[in-house]
């Protein structure tokens, strides 16, 4: 996709991402605090599992279910975090702007793509 500034017409367009990256970001951190949570269950679990194997597997159980439900909570909530800002982006902020003249714009999907034309019947 080719994007040209609607103000000057210039192809020097950079694309913002503010939303994508601030997004991923709050994710990242709300999905590490829900990981957090994941994470002492998972400990939780992976001692008792890890108890049938004895104290050392008991502890061993503990710190890899932290580390699994951290890791899983962590990145499913920035991947999520990036999706929601993705729509801001796409539907809330300017996410262009044209190098050449610095104007901030966006780009409304349902507008770049122009309606068929309706053909009778
Ligand atoms: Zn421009």
């Amino acid at each position: 996709m080719i994007l040209i500034c609607p103000s000057c017409y210039s192809h020097h367009i950079r694309i913002n991402n503010y939303g994508r990256k601030a997004g991923g970001t709050i994710g990242t951190v709300a999905g590490t605090a829900g990981g957090i949570v994941a994470a002492s269950r998972g400990a939780q679990v992976g001692a008792t599992v890890g108890l049938t194997l004895g104290p050392a597997g008991a502890t061993l159980g503990g710190i890899a279910g932290a580390i699994i439900g951290g890791l899983i909570g962590g990145s499913a909530g920035c991947s999520a975090g990036m999706k929601l800002g993705e729509v801001i982006d796409e539907n809330l902020l300017d996410n262009y702007t044209c190098l050449s003249c610095d104007h901030s714009f966006s780009i409304n999907k349902s507008q770049s793509q122009p309606p068929l034309p309706q053909l009778p019947n």
